[in-house]
């Protein structure tokens, strides 16, 4: 069985194991292709290229960027781009440098609800320079406030929560032609995430694509068979290629396993013909 997951963090970002460990569990689990795509940063794929050419595991460069959306945001995968480009890492590293700006307004909140937190802990625990509200999550985990991310999002850090602070993003049209700039596809991430306040899906997908998206995230751990089968549809009305993905983050959401999602994930390996088609064609 050749599996294929094309959405993976690491501790590079907010996921919790290592490049190398990230690819002993997509061996272990059957994955023979897979994309690294770490929240703002790129420093785990050539650890990730390394490993994966002992195990024979095909590794594309990959990233995912948090997109502004009016209350919301979008998150735009990218695939099969150079991830040496300097403007892609410069305009990464401007990220990261306002992930470093928001972070201690999140703790400085959660110390004024009474909460005992340093962000020298969270940075502890991250150990990376793209730290994510999830680190800090884990850490609010280890000191039982919540049991949960999910709930340190709904008490605390999600949009309208008291420790929510926003991050200067760029716009959907933006995050795509960064992509783009750096020779990758561009590729809406899990759909169900999406909130259109005005329109429905459809017309912001159409939109997208009109500013250079290629792809939708239609096999997605969390979506419904019935979600899988709508995304399918609006991919082929629109004209845009279709990926797949579990967002395995390792013990930040530890019910998410490499290549399966909940288990119930099944990407069809040949999409990735298609993808690697498109890239060519770049
Ligand atoms: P940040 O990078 O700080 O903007 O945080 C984004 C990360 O938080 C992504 O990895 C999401 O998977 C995760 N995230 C966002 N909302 C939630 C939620 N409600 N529950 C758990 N994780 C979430
Ligand atoms: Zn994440
Ligand atoms: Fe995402
Ligand atoms: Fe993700």
């Amino acid at each position: 069985m050749n599996r294929l997951d094309l959405h993976l963090h690491t501790n590079r970002s907010d996921g919790s194991f290592t490049p190398t460990q990230v690819l002993e569990l997509a061996h272990e689990a059957g994955v023979t292709a897979l994309a690294i795509t770490d929240h703002d940063i790129m420093m785990g794929i050539p650890e990730a290229t390394l490993v994966g050419q002992q195990l024979g595991i095909e590794v594309i460069p990959g990233i995912e960027i948090s997109s502004n959306f009016g209350d919301s945001e979008l998150h735009m995968l990218g695939y099969f781009l150079d991830w040496q480009d300097v403007r892609l890492n410069e305009r990464l590293s401007t990220l990261r440098e306002s992930r470093h700006r928001r972070n201690p307004q999140i703790i400085e909140r959660l110390q004024s609800l009474g909460i005992d937190i340093t962000y020298d802990e969270v940075r502890a625990l991250a150990g990376t320079d793209s730290v994510g509200r999830p680190h800090i999550a884990r850490v609010l985990m280890e000191k039982h406030v919540v049991a949960s991310a999910k709930e340190a999002f709904d008490r605390f850090f999600a949009n309208g929560k008291p420790a929510y602070v926003p991050r200067d993003l760029p716009s959907p049209a933006e995050a795509i032609q960064w992509i783009k700039a750096a020779k990758g596809l561009a590729v809406l991430a899990h759909p169900t995430w999406v909130k259109t306040t005005e329109g429905t899906l459809t017309d912001l997908v159409r939109q997208l694509k009109a500013d250079g998206l290629n792809g939708v995230e239609v096999h997605y751990s969390t979506h419904t068979a019935r979600q899988t089968r709508e995304y399918l549809t609006l991919a082929k009305q629109v004209g845009l290629l279709v990926t797949g993905g579990s967002d395995f983050h390792g013990l930040t959401k530890p019910d998410i396993e490499v290549g399966i999602g909940r288990g119930t994930l099944h990407i069809p390996y040949s999409l990735l013909h298609k993808l690697k088609d498109a890239a060519a064609q770049l």
